[in-house]
């Protein structure tokens, strides 16, 4: 499976990072070894000093394909998750930069954090209006909305599927909201969608 990042998705967190709002979808790409095994702490990695939380909602896709159109893309996927993006911001900014690639700074192992399970799309009254939230250490830091995403996901479904086949399995970040930031060794990280909590992480 592939994991594909939708970068800039909220403009209120294109923003803080002072970046402009992208007039297409900006995607990148994890490998599945960046996923976090589930219930195991995650340990902040040596290359970087300045490591941020993205609290984001995942797609997962259903069925193959390629060159979706929007009007049917969403019956290419039946299941929302709720994700943590690590990224190394420090190194992000060297690679901007330079011109670089992001992998390095987004895609390193444990960077995938999934929450404890995914929900049945039919469960919400509709996936442009789903709340989703990020509690560190019983504060509330993250909080965002999907009606409030620059590209939908059938958009971003829709457009991604140009460039590459989509997959059984495979799970899309949306972009996160406004209030990403650091964490540090013995932080605690609570994923909320709506009331239901779907990630407890703790950081070492
Ligand atoms: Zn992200």
């Amino acid at each position: 499976m592939k994991i594909i990042c939708i970068g800039r998705n909220y403009s209120e967190h294109a923003k803080e990072l002072g970046n402009e709002a992208p007039k297409e979808p900006l995607f990148f790409l994890k490998p599945d070894s960046a996923i976090l095994p589930k219930r195991v702490p995650f340990y902040i990695p040596e290359f970087t000093k300045d490591l941020h939380f993205e609290v984001e909602l995942l797609v997962k896709i259903n069925k193959v394909g390629k060159h979706i159109e929007e009007r049917f893309a969403n019956t290419y996927y039946d299941k929302i998750g709720l994700g943590i993006d690590f990224t190394a911001r420090d190194l992000q900014g060297e690679c901007k930069s330079k011109g670089l690639p992001w992998e390095k700074a987004k895609a390193f192992d444990g960077s995938a954090v999934f929450g404890k399970e995914f929900i049945d799309k039919s469960e919400f009254e509709s996936v442009q209006g789903i709340e989703f939230s990020l509690i560190k250490n019983g504060v509330q830091v993250q909080i965002g909305n999907s009606r409030d995403m620059i590209f939908t996901i059938d958009q971003i479904i829709s457009y991604v599927s140009q460039f590459f086949t989509l997959k059984i399995g495979d799970v899309i970040y949306t972009g996160t909201p406004a209030g990403v930031g650091p964490v540090k060794i013995g932080d605690k990280l609570e994923g909320f969608i709506g009331e239901k909590q779907l990630i407890s992480l703790d950081i070492k």
